[in-house]
């Protein structure tokens, strides 16, 4: 049994940390919203007054936060020292997290002599529940090898992507396709309704040429096309995630040209107070 820290515990984290109570480990959680430490406490989770209270005493801490900003204030602001963490602890960020915030909690955590991973996630919170998240990790494969059988418990499929910051890159890239798909799933979709065409006919041809993509197969049938826009993904993340994107491809000097206007769209949702949406509602934008 171990000792961890679970930081964040929302759509995501609360399902993650229980698979990890049901794992028999011993899970001290923080979020600072009640609601969710509640229903943490109800699975068997013990309840941390606060993120460094869930820091203390942790073998593995994992913090599962909106953006690496708020693991940034965790860590760095806080200012957080080796006396923060029991020794031989490993810090997780499997937070979705812009990959040069990343860079720099590797850098401070490796100067006071903590191991690190980032370990963003892909798929759903219906997978987060099932522990059949795809986990993409980077750092050393020592520290891996420590961290799979934690890693385990809320993954089925792990991806060495390389060392410090590639787990955050590989899955900003992976994020950059799939958020700018949804602009082009919602175009495609409003055009087939208004040209007339049954969209479930249009769904089964389409899945069955190269215009298929993850959005015409799972998320739209499950969100937009029932009309139910209670956030699988919050429209907000998606687009925080694509502007990482976007950033990061300027930093490296490649293009984003169709990035860009989906970025336009998206923002478009948030202006209008609609960011805590799935992220599918970019079909009712659309339609305009
Ligand atoms: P969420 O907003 O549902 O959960 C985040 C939780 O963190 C909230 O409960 C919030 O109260 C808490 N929080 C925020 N700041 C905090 C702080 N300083 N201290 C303690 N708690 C704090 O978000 P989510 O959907 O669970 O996503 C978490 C991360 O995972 C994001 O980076 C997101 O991009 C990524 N992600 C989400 C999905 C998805 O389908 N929802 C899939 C893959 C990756």
């Amino acid at each position: 049994m171990a000792k961890i820290g679970f930081i964040g515990l929302g759509t995501m984290g609360l399902p993650m940390s229980i698979n990890l109570i049901n794992g028999d480990h011993k899970v001290t959680g923080f979020d600072k919203n009640p609601d969710k430490l509640s229903a943490f406490q109800r699975a068997g989770g013990e309840v941390a007054k606060s993120s460094l209270e869930c820091i203390e005493d942790a073998q593995f801490i994992i913090t599962m936060l909106p953006q690496s900003s708020d693991v940034y204030e965790i860590l760095i602001n806080n200012k957080v020292t080796t006396n923060s963490f029991l020794p031989g602890t490993i810090f997780i960020d499997m937070t979705t997290s812009h990959p040069h915030t990343t860079d720099k909690l590797h850098k401070h955590l490796s100067k006071i002599n903590i191991e690190m991973l980032d370990a963003p996630v892909g798929r759903t919170s219906t997978m987060a529940a099932s522990g059949k998240l795809l986990i993409m990790v980077g750092g050393t494969k020592t520290t891996l090898i420590k961290a799979e059988p934690i890693l385990n418990l809320m993954g089925s499929t792990i991806v060495h992507c390389g060392g410090a910051g590639m787990g955050s890159r590989m899955k900003i890239v992976n994020n950059y396709m799939t958020t700018v798909t949804n602009l082009v799933t919602a175009e495609t979709l409003n055009l087939c309704k208004k040209s007339g065409l049954d969209i479930d006919l249009a769904l089964k041809t389409m899945r069955q040429t190269t215009a298929t993509n993850g959005h015409i197969d799972k998320s739209y049938p499950a969100r937009a096309l029932q009309n139910n826009y209670d956030p699988i993904f919050a429209l907000e993340l998606a687009y925080k995630d694509l502007q990482i994107g976007i950033d990061l491809a300027e930093q490296i000097g490649t293009p984003t040209v169709l990035g860009k206007e989906a970025s336009k769209v998206y923002k478009t949702g948030i202006d209008k107070g609609l960011g805590k949406l799935d992220w599918t509602y970019m079909y009712e934008l659309v339609k305009g």
